[in-house]
């Protein structure tokens, strides 16, 4: 049995082919860039007024008004002292502006200007090159595509983006007790949830799930389903099957089928029985078949492998370390990732921890983590995990 952290670092120490597209602008959300992105030009590439009002020359409180200028405007303005001209939000300025003045701290009386501030020089104008430089490095590779990163690729004037391309997932869930939601279930039977929390959860954090499929405790069926799904996965998730029972084939499939284990078993709660593997370029990971283990493994070391083959330079969800708001007494040896709801600038541990339950998970939104036995005090500092 492994460590968190060593399950961690096998995963992220993993060597990865990564495939390069190429997206247009609308598609790039939710990929990671894989290119550098300088700037080509300065960013405003001139000198331009933050607010609709008056481009004026000199410091006074009266200027004689000459002209207008329109966002988009090309023309070339030079003011003399005692000058203004009319001007719009991102306008370019007239040579000579000394500063732009609000149009509410203004009047106009025929031609003349009257400004009722004390004005400062530069202000309400940005600067050309104060955002970015020509040539500046804005993004390197592996950066978030989020939409302000949409944003300003655009401003750059970029229609295209290289990214890396996303892993192809497939899950297989099984367990012979297990019906569709939707269908009939009988005595000792239960709808099959898994695959559909694992599939949410894919979605949730921009991956897709290509293909699921459920396959009953039988061996051969086992083996023959990992087959045909391992041939064209780039991740293989599977659920159940994983323990000590004697239904539980999913580790010797994986075997048979070729694929060699890089851990089995982390010391943790909930998901001690996690199973991570890899054929070639293929990554399979096993999870344990309690809907509340299936999930966490997802969220904390499903997740980071998927970021990492498509190009992420940061993985993993944001962790916060945030004041309890009760007791909490933490008996059991194994670190733990207790379901968990942040409201405010406290968290709360919620009841019912079993890792077949779901409910509580459904009701919170972190996971808090505890990394052994321990007591924790109402306003002592807890790190979560926000899911
Ligand atoms: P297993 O890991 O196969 O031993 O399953 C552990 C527990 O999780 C059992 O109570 C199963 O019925 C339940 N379980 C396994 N797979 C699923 C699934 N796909 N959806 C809901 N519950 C499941
Ligand atoms: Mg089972």
């Amino acid at each position: 049995m492994i460590s968190i952290e060593e399950a961690l670092k096998i995963v992220n120490e993993q060597d990865i082919e990564r495939t390069v597209k190429e997206v247009s602008l609308e598609d790039a959300q939710g990929f990671w860039l894989a290119e550098e992105i300088t700037s080509p030009f300065d960013l405003p590439s001139f000198d331009n007024s933050a607010m609709d009002g008056y481009a004026v020359s000199g410091i006074s409180d009266e200027y004689e008004i000459v002209g207008e200028i329109p966002a988009g405007s090309t023309a070339d303005h030079t003011l003399q002292p005692g000058e203004a001209m009319r001007i719009f939000t991102g306008a370019k300025v007239p040579q000579n502006t000394t500063a732009v003045v609000m149009q509410e701290k203004t009047s106009v009386e025929d031609n003349t200007l009257y400004v009722d501030e004390a004005i400062s020089k530069g202000q309400h104008i940005r600067p050309r090159g104060k955002e970015l430089a020509l040539d500046q490095t804005v993004f390197t590779a592996g950066h978030f595509i989020s939409p302000a990163t949409v944003g300003l690729i655009g401003s750059l004037g970029k229609s295209r983006v290289q990214v890396y391309k996303k892993p192809e997932i497939r899950i297989i869930s099984t367990g012979d007790e297990l019906v569709p939601p939707g269908s009939p279930k009988s005595e000792g039977e239960i709808y099959e949830s898994n695959s559909f929390a694992l599939s949410a959860a894919l979605d949730r954090y921009g991956f897709s799930c290509e293909e699921s499929k459920h396959i009953k405790d039988s061996f051969s069926a086992i083996k023959g389903g990992i087959a045909d799904f391992l041939d064209h996965s780039d991740v293989l998730l599977l659920s159940g099957g994983i323990s000590v029972g004697d239904y539980d084939y999913v580790k010797q499939a994986l075997e048979e089928n070729g694929v060699s284990e890089l851990f089995y078993k982390v010391f943790q709660k909930p998901g001690k029985p996690l199973y991570f593997g890899r054929r070639d370029d293929t990554f399979v990971f096993a999870l344990p078949g309690n809907p509340a283990s299936s999930l966490t493994c997802f969220y904390i070391h499903v997740l980071p492998l998927l970021q990492k083959l498509s190009g992420a330079a940061n993985t993993g969800l944001q962790r916060v370390r945030i004041p309890i708001d009760h007791n909490y007494d933490y008996r059991s040896d194994r670190p733990v990732f207790l379901k968990a709801s942040i409201e405010g600038q406290t968290v709360s541990i919620l009841n019912r921890q079993s890792s077949s339950m779901i409910h509580s998970m459904a009701m919170g939104n972190a996971l808090a983590f505890l990394d052994g036995p321990q007591t924790v005090q109402k306003g002592d500092m807890v790190e979560c995990i926000v899911i």
